[in-house]
């Protein structure tokens, strides 16, 4: 089969990486790609947002499969406008994704279907957000309705501090929604699913590390690294999440005639009572698919095949026992302003350390070097037989990179490290 991927990021390398080891794929085509996605697929400059060039360059290159990696796409009807050119395409449509692209919608289906959540309301002015604040109280978050690529939760410790986030995201914007919810105490988790429409099979969990700084500490980031399983997630807790929130949700889109096809990754707040949503996300999440694509024993692209046609009743996949971690490698400066272009070394002899993969994120090659080229740059990322071997890996390869304008967090895993000291 040909096979187009699309995006740009860690977590397409990591899928690149999974796609290329199927018998089934002959060719594997990468767009935009980046310079480690280039040793697993071939990268090609296609921009797309321009759908009528993918469609062209599909048919001109006899594609078989499109996966699409990013939500943007998702969201702007890729699947949609693929499909109908007659292209079998990895993703829930536009509709579908809605589950990602608004929150306000997801919150709606979630309190008709019974689905446990944070309680909430929406809002289209400031004033009544600011009234619902005050007889709240403390603390509490402030979400934008749309996508905003991780930036637009704000978790106010105060009321002045939900004041100001409100008038921040109406700021100017007169057509901007919001949603201002109930504080979740607990542990977080990101569980995945693969769903067909109808069916769907649980895949991996995943911890992530949202803060740029030990100690989670500073600015929230689209991710610092990532482990594999999150201890959380035990049997008895997958099935509830799989029982109470995805599979509700599958037969809620279902009978909204949007039915969801693709991977949709749950960020969970474990409580004391059980698993509540936080949000959803309609495609694999970054860092998490590159702990996940590690473990997975499986052929992958069986498994999106058998999404996309509706098949994954009595779908099976099979996972490795061990644990996976992965460290990102960002930018100084990252999630702020940071520079392109400085020179990374090191990289071959990282690799080589027992366990590990390096999966790029924002890199360029220039002739034999290969370039800084976004804010998160390298996903250093190791298989274990714990956490904590599995972590001792990854950092032993991260010692053997020279990247003076970098910087990453020492203490990926932390909390199943803690676990593991306790235990033995
Ligand atoms: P989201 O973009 O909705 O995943 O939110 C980003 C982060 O904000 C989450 O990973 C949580 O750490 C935090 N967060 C969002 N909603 C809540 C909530 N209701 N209670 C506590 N923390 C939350």
């Amino acid at each position: 089969m040909n096979i187009l991927l699309l995006g740009s990021g860690g977590r397409e390398h990591a899928l690149a990486w999974k796609l290329a080891a199927s018998p089934l794929v002959d060719r594997l085509i990468c767009a935009p790609g980046n310079a480690g996605i280039a040793r697993e697929a071939e990268c090609v400059a296609l921009d797309i947002t321009d759908h009528a060039a993918v469609i062209a360059f599909c048919k001109a290159n006899k594609i078989d499969f499109v996966v699409v990696g990013p939500e943007g796409p998702l969201c702007a009807g890729i699947v949609d406008d693929l499909e109908s050119a007659g292209i079998k395409t990895f993703g829930p449509n536009r509709l579908a994704a809605r589950l990602e692209g608004s929150k306000g919608f997801t919150k709606d289906l979630c309190r008709d279907n019974n689905i446990p959540t944070a309680a909430y309301r929406r809002f289209t002015a400031a004033r009544p957000a600011k009234d619902y604040v005050r007889k709240m109280g403390a603390p509490i978050v402030v979400k934008a309705d749309g996508l905003a690529a991780g930036k637009g939760v704000v978790v106010a410790q105060t009321i002045s501090e939900a004041n100001t986030a409100i008038d921040m995201m109406f700021g100017g914007d007169h057509d901007a929604e919001l949603v201002v919810e109930q504080f979740l105490a607990g542990e977080e988790a990101s569980f995945f699913a693969l769903c067909d429409g109808e069916n769907a099979i649980p895949l991996a969990s995943a911890q992530d590390h949202k803060r740029a700084f030990d100690g989670d500490t500073g600015p929230n980031t689209g991710g610092m690294g990532a482990y594999s399983p999150a201890s959380v997630m035990t049997p008895q807790m997958t099935a509830r999440a799989m029982d109470e929130i995805i599979l509700p949700t599958m037969r809620a889109m279902k009978a909204m005639r949007t039915p969801y096809k693709g991977v949709l990754f749950a960020g969970l707040m474990i409580a004391n009572d059980g698993p509540k949503l936080i949000e959803y996300n309609a495609r694999f999440g970054d860092p998490e698919t590159q702990v996940m694509m590690l473990r997975l024993m499986s052929d992958l692209l069986p498994a999106l095949i058998a999404a996309r046609d509706g098949q994954l009743k009595n779908f099976d996949l099979r996972w490795y026992p061990d644990a996976a971690l992965t460290v990102v490698l960002a930018a100084k400066g990252y999630p702020g302003s940071y520079s392109r272009g400085s020179v990374i070394e090191g990289l071959d002899e990282a690799a080589q350390v027992e366990g590990v993969e390096i999966f790029h994120a924002g890199t360029k090659a220039e002739g034999a070097k290969i370039l800084a080229n976004g804010g998160r740059v390298l996903n250093v990322s190791a298989l274990g037989k714990t956490v904590s071997e599995a972590q001792a890996h990854v950092y032993r390869a991260v010692n053997k990179i020279r990247w003076r304008e970098g910087f990453y967090r020492r203490d990926i895993g932390w909390q199943a490290v803690k676990r593991e000291q306790k235990g033995s």
